[in-house]
């Protein structure tokens, strides 16, 4: 007994040091690059070109957003794993809060194409929307910035089978998740190590905190990928009344 309570106590131990390795790992990586840059605009700044200035000074802008995202991310999945997220629920049909979140990911990847297909009498579903909008703003995240620029993001919603739930599919034309990873990339900081992935900036915490917050919200997550063919993310989110669904069924 004794020694089960050690190795648990090693256990955590471990995921603590490990956290604090990555984090401190994901903080030193931009403060350096931020101080660098600055160092270099306030020791030669006379010797810089205007484009060099302009150039540096985003660089620090960039650097100190990624910061904010993390902090934030960070915040979002402590709250999300204690389970202090206040969620505020609302019967919400789920079309314009998906459209709302396409049109943001259109702006930040004008090189991608972004397409939604709706099902019709699509039942509202019960969510907080602000954490809904959260969720499917990840999963396009991630879709458009694994994949490559001029492909088609797209996201499908239908009514699950069983009528008693709404089904949103993400897909992707990007390199795929490997079965072997599929388990892993919902895990915190876990981020697959490939050439894309180093290439793009992440902190491996999104799909953590979209698991998280869907199942907090009665939702389910899954994913179906194949190497080179890229990834669907499915969410099945109950609708808000199932009577509806019921008359629904009766109806047709
Ligand atoms: P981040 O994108 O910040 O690294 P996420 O938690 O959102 O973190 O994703 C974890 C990892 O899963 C990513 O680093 C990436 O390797 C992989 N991944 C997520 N979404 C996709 C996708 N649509 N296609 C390919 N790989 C993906």
């Amino acid at each position: 007994m004794a020694e089960q309570n050690e190795n648990e106590i090693t256990k955590l131990e471990q995921a603590h040091l490990d956290f604090i390795s990555t984090v401190s790992h994901e903080l030193r990586t931009p403060l350096t690059s931020i101080r660098g840059f600055a160092d270099t605009l306030l020791t030669a700044n006379d010797k810089l070109t205007d484009e060099q200035r302009t150039k540096f000074l985003q660089i620090i802008k960039d650097q100190s957003n990624r910061l904010i995202n993390l902090v934030e991310n960070l915040l979002t999945a402590s709250k999300v794993k204690l389970g202090e997220e206040e969620l505020v629920y609302k019967s919400a049909s789920p079309l314009p809060y998906i459209d709302s979140c396409v049109k943001m990911l259109r702006q930040k990847y004008p090189n991608h194409k972004f397409s939604v297909e709706s099902g019709k009498n699509i039942l509202p579903i019960l969510v907080d929307t602000d954490k809904f909008q959260q969720i499917i703003i990840n999963l396009l995240d991630n879709a458009a910035k694994y994949s490559p620029e001029n492909t088609t993001v797209t996201v499908k919603i239908s009514q699950n089978t069983n009528e008693n739930y709404v089904q949103i599919d993400v897909t992707d034309c990007g390199n795929g998740i490997s079965e072997e990873n599929q388990t892993k990339i919902f895990q915190r900081f876990s981020r697959i190590d490939s050439p894309l992935t180093r290439s793009v900036q992440g902190n491996g915490l999104g799909l953590f905190i979209t698991k998280n917050l869907t199942e907090k919200m009665n939702g389910k997550i899954s994913v179906k990928s194949e190497v080179g063919k890229g990834s669907t993310f499915t969410l099945v989110f109950p609708v808000a009344n199932p009577e509806d669904a019921c008359m629904k069924k009766l109806k047709e």
